[in-house]
């Protein structure tokens, strides 16, 4: 079985799988493009817990974990398989691997999955589950937690980082989807893709010292940038990532997106 890539996808604003655009048409051509997968397991920035935990539901129901949309957005179902089999083999792999990993039940499969997924997949018909993050500890971590995944990668499972390359909502108001991007997120932005080009793993473990305004596009705890280091750790072998998709909406949101090979 040859090598699945691994992922990392802006998911951008929950309201843009109303309004796919640009970015949408990009998910859906990164769908034909790819090889399929045997399952895929996504890392979300919603997805927050003490221990890795990863979901074991046969059925995992479509979870709105945000408010304020408008209401064609609750509607939205996608009705993917989960597969408990693979979830109990990525917690053996990673209990092995000296983490204190659980599956957990009912938990349903996020925005940061599906927005995505239903514009890469929409036939909803390639099972999904789902690992946790654990904010409260370092970069170092996901990266780590990411090379623990790495085999699965072999076993035909497409890994799945699901954040933003830059993610200031404070930075949002009044901007419209289209604007250009604030000198901020620019800069953190082309930093992030010649990084990720470079296969800079170090630097990218250390980039809330070395990239520029890290701290204002990714405030603490980083939950949107943390799923680029568990995938980023996934792919040590051959680190560095091709840039497949850049686009900024409402000016502080990048929705970049970078593949590993
Ligand atoms: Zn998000």
């Amino acid at each position: 079985m040859t090598r699945c890539p691994a992922l990392f996808i802006s998911h951008g604003m929950p309201n843009i799988a109303l309004n796919p655009g640009r970015v949408g048409a990009f998910w859906q051509q990164l769908g034909h493009e790819m090889k399929r997968p045997r399952a895929i397991i996504v890392i979300s920035a919603h997805l927050e817990a003490a221990r890795p935990l990863v979901t074991i539901d046969p059925y995992p129901d479509t979870i709105h974990d945000f408010s304020g949309f408008p209401r064609a957005l609750y509607d939205i179902r996608y009705p993917v398989p989960g597969d408990p089999d693979l979830a109990r083999h990525v917690v053996s792999m990673l209990q092995k691997a000296g983490y204190d990993a659980a599956p957990v039940k009912d938990r349903g499969l996020d925005h940061g999955v599906w927005v995505p997924l239903r514009s890469i997949y929409p036939q909803a018909d390639v099972p999904v589950i789902q690992l946790s993050l654990q904010t409260t500890e370092p970069p170092e971590f996901h990266l780590t937690l990411g090379q623990a995944l790495a085999p699965l990668r072999d076993e035909g499972v497409l890994i799945i980082g699901s954040g933003g390359a830059t993610h200031d909502l404070t930075g949002m108001a009044g901007n419209r989807m289209d604007v250009a991007p604030v000198d901020y997120a620019a800069a953190f932005d082309q930093w992030l893709a010649d990084t990720v080009a470079a296969g800079a793993l170090d630097q990218l473990a250390d980039y809330r010292r070395q990239a520029p305004h890290a701290d204002r596009n990714h405030p603490y705890p980083a939950e949107h940038f943390l799923p680029l280091l568990v995938t980023a750790g996934a792919t040590a072998e051959n680190p560095a990532a091709s840039c497949l998709f850049r686009q900024f909406a409402y000016g502080v949101l990048s929705l970049a997106a970078y593949r590993w090979d």
